[in-house]
């Protein structure tokens, strides 16, 4: 019998694909180091002891990169925002009162996630381009009583830090509420430790600043966390992303769904970078980066979105001048100089990452020249050199800490 079906025409990857591939500069997914993308290659079994020594090995350095002395750290298959979802399914239910930090798309995802499994929301929302602060916090504490407290550590769709992280976490824990932190942008790209700071749950995705592959992604859980998790009453929403059942081959090595193999052997690598370069020197070569960057960007005449004293120093929000499209901008960036950035969700700005990989000298400027030129294509005035020349002076302050 012949299928109904005729079979569609196929096209080889290699004439989908740009024959030179993009510079990723955007706000992710960010280039993945050589060594990291080799091991995205190999496929072993997912069971036996070579994995068992590369998930013990993960969970090793993923605890350096979290600063923590959690044994609950737990990988995922899927994005970073199944991270997110497995914090939250696992800690909000029908009945439990979070309370979410809301100053962007990323953060607002934590509160639709636990609206989502029936938990009673409170939205505390931040003016635009600022963070929520400590005293907004606080007026809520006064006014009710929270379960869960949810926020982003940075938030990527305009660049702007929690920076009361620290103090907020003490609020909440002196109010008997745990802590869920999407650490995605900033986990090895600034100091977010862990332990010290009190986060119950922190969450990270691979395709960001831990320079991996998008697909992978990491929850560690403190003891006061896991007490919740243990003891999360009803059926459990989720079967893949349910923190117990997935504990048990993050914990015990016992099968639980076919781990995504390449992507863990990706992390393993990832993460071994970061460990060799020492978390000091990778947030001092993102905090020099930003530096550089947002210098050459406003020395060109272009402004920054994010005030100085909230500004991320992973991903640069940049202000599109009146008159300019956008899109017909990056467009024209992507065309002509081969490199990526992003666009946002609704405010007129492009953003720029400074993720792992992306931290490196020759990305800046080859970023920063196609940035300049594509603005003054648009019909914007700007002095390109004077830009170049900004980046070049922070730059050449500490050209070492750029080598890869
Ligand atoms: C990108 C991002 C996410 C979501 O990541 P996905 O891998 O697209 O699910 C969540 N939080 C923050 C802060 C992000 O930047």
């Amino acid at each position: 019998m012949s299928p109904s079906f005729a079979p569609p025409q196929t096209v080889p990857l290699s004439r989908l694909l740009p024959g030179e591939p993009l510079l990723l500069m955007g706000a992710g997914p960010v280039p993945l180091p050589p060594v990291v993308a080799q091991a995205n290659t190999i496929v072993i079994n997912h069971i036996g002891p070579t994995m068992e020594a590369v998930v013990e090995a993960v969970k090793r350095m993923a605890a350096y990169a979290f600063q923590t002395d959690s044994r609950r750290i737990i990988g995922l298959a899927g994005p970073a925002s199944a991270a997110m979802e497995m914090a939250v399914s696992n800690l909000c239910w029908a009945g439990r009162r979070v309370l979410c930090l809301k100053s962007g798309t990323f953060s607002g995802r934590l509160g639709e996630m636990a609206e989502g499994v029936g938990a009673d929301v409170t939205w505390l929302e931040s003016e635009v381009g600022r963070p929520v602060s400590l005293a907004q916090v606080r007026t809520a504490f006064e006014a009710g009583r929270f379960d869960v407290v949810t926020m982003a550590h940075g938030e990527t769709s305009c660049g702007v830090k929690l920076v009361d992280l620290p103090d907020v976490c003490r609020l909440a824990k002196a109010h008997g509420a745990l802590t869920i932190v999407d650490a995605v942008v900033t986990l090895t790209a600034t100091a977010l430790p862990m332990d010290e700071w009190g986060i119950d749950v922190c969450l990270t995705g691979g395709q960001k600043a831990l320079s991996s592959i998008p697909g992978v992604s990491l929850c560690a859980f403190s003891d006061d966390a896991w007490r919740a998790v243990e003891r999360r009453p009803g059926v459990r929403p989720h079967w893949c992303y349910d923190a117990v059942r997935a504990q048990r081959f993050w914990g015990e090595h016992h099968y639980h769904y076919t781990a995504p193999v390449p992507g863990v052997l990706a992390l393993h690598e990832a993460l071994r970078l970061v460990v060799e370069e020492t978390l000091e020197r990778r947030f001092r070569r993102h905090e020099l980066s930003s530096r550089a960057l947002q210098a050459g960007v406003t020395a060109m005449g272009l402004s920054l979105f994010a005030s100085p004293d909230v500004r991320l120093n992973s991903v640069l929000a940049i202000i599109v001048p009146d008159g300019v499209d956008s899109a017909r901008l990056r467009g024209f960036m992507s065309e002509t100089f081969r490199v990526d950035i992003s666009g946002a969700f609704g405010l007129n700005i492009v953003r720029v990452g400074q993720m792992g990989e992306q931290c490196r000298s020759h990305h800046l400027f080859r970023t920063l020249h196609a940035l300049g030129r594509s603005f003054v294509h648009e019909g914007v005035k700007l002095d390109v050199p004077a830009g170049m020349a900004a980046l070049e002076e922070i730059v050449a302050s500490d050209p070492g800490i750029f080598a890869p």
